[in-house]
């Protein structure tokens, strides 16, 4: 059971909070069928065996000769050729003491052991003369080389890239088992948000963070449903968060979730479903709700862009990758780069520094952007990477720093 941190409570460390979310969240398990060619970016729901071997057949890897290696050893250097054999094509038994012409991809014709590059041969009509001592079985790309019947050419739980599609397509997979898409629900609190193309009155601002969660959610491949603006009251709050679960698996919200009297979300959580963690010790994004409501999977993540987007990368995203299904890991690969800049140690929370990350010579630096402020979002925008600065240690230039590359 999780513990539920009240406002007194300690802030709960990083890794820690993303333990327990991860421990707290179940992957889809619905499937649907896709062909090959709309399966890119979804997630396999069980793994796919080969039917066939990979490469069919021993062929060549080179354009050239394919001889008996016997012929050769036995004193042979000018072979009649007896066939032609393209890809595509299939040859006939290779006859003692003659060359079947070949080409890359081509398959050996049975009774050929050794293929010789044709830059080592010379062409002479209807015969051929090598120049250079071949060595048995070169130049060949054997049968199952790549994948052998039977075996597991994707397992379940990938998200399918590219090369995943090519290779099922190798194997002459034509349709799939994938999970069903993850569907997400975001709202936006604030009685100062206006969409834009909206003007925009005294006291207003334009709504960035439904546009920088949808794109971030869109970008994994989740079905958004926009459940729109939440009023900063009471019942506006609970109301909103109550329709947006029937909606979707998962709720994410953004703004008023901090403790003013204007951040109703804490509330309206606790009395639709549970508050499962609270404030942590991350910087940016310190209050941020988790829990459940109407049974459905909640975030509500800071009102301010950046702290969005660092909550949503560190925490809220491996979360939502577990959820669509991905078996493999899913919190932020770290890397090391040399910092270019001082910092000083934060107290209690973890922080993340909005960074470019650049190649240095041979290695990596990592530069900051100017301002840090959780309400810029340009910092974001700039940035491809975010630097990881644990409670109680400094930065001096040069430092190998903790760097988590942004996609
Ligand atoms: P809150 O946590 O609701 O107090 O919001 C913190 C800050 O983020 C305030 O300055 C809000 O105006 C700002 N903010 C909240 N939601 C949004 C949004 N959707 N787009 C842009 N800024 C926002
Ligand atoms: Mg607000």
């Amino acid at each position: 059971m999780m513990v539920t941190h009240t406002e007194k409570a300690a802030l709960l460390p990083v890794d820690e909070a993303l333990a327990q979310l991860l421990a707290d969240v179940q992957g889809i398990a619905e499937c649907e069928q896709v062909a090959l060619d709309r399966a890119l970016g979804r997630i396999l729901a069980r793994e796919i065996r080969s039917p066939i071997d990979v490469p069919p057949a021993d062929n060549s890897s080179m354009d050239g000769y394919a001889i008996r290696i016997a012929d050769y050893a036995a004193g042979l250097r000018e072979f009649p050729l007896s066939q032609r054999i393209a890809a595509g094509s299939v040859g006939h038994q290779l006859q003692p003491g003659t060359a079947a012409r070949i080409f890359t991809g081509a398959e050996l014709p049975p009774g050929a052991d050794t293929v010789v590059m044709q830059e080592n041969c010379r062409a002479l009509g209807e015969r051929v003369r090598i120049d250079a001592a071949p060595v048995s079985g070169q130049n060949i790309r054997r049968r199952a080389q790549d994948i052998a019947s039977g075996n597991v050419v994707v397992e379940a739980g990938t998200r399918l890239g590219p090369a995943h599609t090519g290779l099922l397509a190798a194997v002459g997979i034509a349709q799939l088992q994938v999970l069903r898409r993850l569907r997400v629900a975001i709202l936006s609190t604030g009685d100062e948000l206006v969409e834009p193309g909206q003007p925009i009155a005294p006291g207003q601002i334009y709504n960035s963070n439904r546009h920088l969660l949808a794109g971030l959610l869109e970008t994994l491949g989740i079905e958004v449903i926009d459940a729109g603006l939440v009023p900063d009251n009471a019942s506006g709050t609970r109301d909103s968060l109550r329709q947006a679960a029937e909606l979707a698996d998962v709720v994410i919200s953004t703004g008023g979730v901090s403790v003013g009297e204007e951040d109703h979300v804490k509330n309206a959580v606790e009395e639709l479903g549970s508050l499962r963690l609270w404030k942590l010790a991350i910087k940016p994004g310190k209050p941020l709700a988790y829990g459940r409501v109407q049974g459905k999977v909640f975030f509500g993540l800071p009102g301010n862009p950046s702290s969005v987007f660092v909550t949503w990368q560190i925490l809220a995203r491996p979360c939502l990758l577990r959820m669509q299904g991905i078996l493999g890991e899913v919190r932020p690969l770290e890397l090391r780069a040399s910092a270019d800049f001082d910092w000083p140690a934060p107290g209690s929370r973890q922080e993340y520094l909005r960074a470019r990350l650049e190649n240095d010579g041979d290695g990596l630096r990592v530069r900051l952007y100017p301002n840090q402020s959780s309400g810029v979002l340009s910092s974001v925008a700039w940035a491809n990477a975010l630097v990881v600065i644990a409670p109680g240690n400094s930065v001096r230039a040069g430092d190998l720093v903790r760097v988590v590359q942004l996609s």
